[in-house]
């Protein structure tokens, strides 16, 4: 899998008394860079804040409906709020060219062989972006259960997509991931019908067997009526936000190894 996380290394295995120079390094490099990662995505939550921006980090399995959800929901509310979105994904710019087909601006990030995006990569991304003129910023991931929950971007709130066209104890198989859900998105359920073996029940109970009582939501991205408790949640968290930014509240900074931290960092995008 990926080259930059380690995901590739089986770190768990019961080692041989031998353990190759390699591995035995590998601990101590994946450390410190899920510590720099943090570092950074700390730091881009500053500049979220400081524009009053809501970030929204959308992960699931690949074909799962990201992108057709952001289309729809860009449908939704445009007239509303103003919507920007950075896209992942290995290769090409599809995605993002069907984000900016309905007149919402998009930056594409190809991670190549990474499976995830990082803190930096978002970073870079951003000076692309006019942080000033916009109200929720979406964070299309790479499609993947694993590797992204792992890494932090700066974003407000974790969207985990479950389309009834997977199994329904994803939650159970991936715990990492559907722990870090702030809501749930059973999605595709328009498909609901042809399928004998999805239980929409299930899959919530799979959710809450991880201690999570985050939201579960029903929706299809090609039934607009489906979508008013998510298009409700994303109005009400951005109140939330902007609210806790009125009020002086700052989310949770990192420290830095020098005694720094992001409260501190005043480097322009
Ligand atoms: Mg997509």
């Amino acid at each position: 899998m990926c080259d930059t996380c380690g995901c590739s290394n089986d770190l768990n295995q019961q080692q041989p008394a031998y353990r190759p120079v390699a591995q035995t390094m590998a601990v101590p490099v994946i450390t410190r860079l899920l510590h720099g990662n943090d570092y950074q995505a700390a730091h881009n939550r500053v500049h979220f804040d400081a524009h009053g921006v809501l970030v929204v980090n959308l992960m699931s399995a690949p074909g799962s409906g990201k992108t057709a959800l952001l289309e729809a929901t860009i449908d939704a509310l445009k007239k509303e709020l103003r919507i920007a979105v950075i896209e992942g994904d290995l290769e090409t710019e599809n995605d993002a060219k069907r984000i900016r087909a309905k007149g919402v601006p998009a930056v594409q990030i190809t991670t190549g062989t990474a499976c995830h995006l990082d803190a930096h990569m978002v970073h870079d991304a951003l000076h692309a972006m006019r942080l000033e003129e916009v109200d929720i910023l979406f964070i299309e991931n790479v499609g993947n259960l694993i590797c992204p929950a792992s890494f932090d971007l700066g974003q407000h709130r974790d969207v985990i997509l479950l389309s009834v066209t997977e199994g329904d104890d994803k939650p159970a198989k991936y715990p990492v991931m559907f722990r870090a859900a702030d809501v749930l998105l059973i999605s595709k359920i328009d498909l609901l019908p042809l399928l004998d073996d999805f239980s929409t029940a299930r899959a919530e109970q799979c959710l809450r067997n991880l201690a999570n009582d985050a939201p579960v939501l029903q929706l299809s991205a090609r039934k607009q009526s489906s979508l008013a408790p998510w298009l409700q949640y994303l109005r009400d968290e951005l109140s939330a936000q902007r609210a806790r930014i009125a009020s002086g509240g700052i989310m949770p900074m990192t420290d830095h190894p020098d005694g720094t931290n992001d409260t501190m960092v005043q480097t322009p995008i």
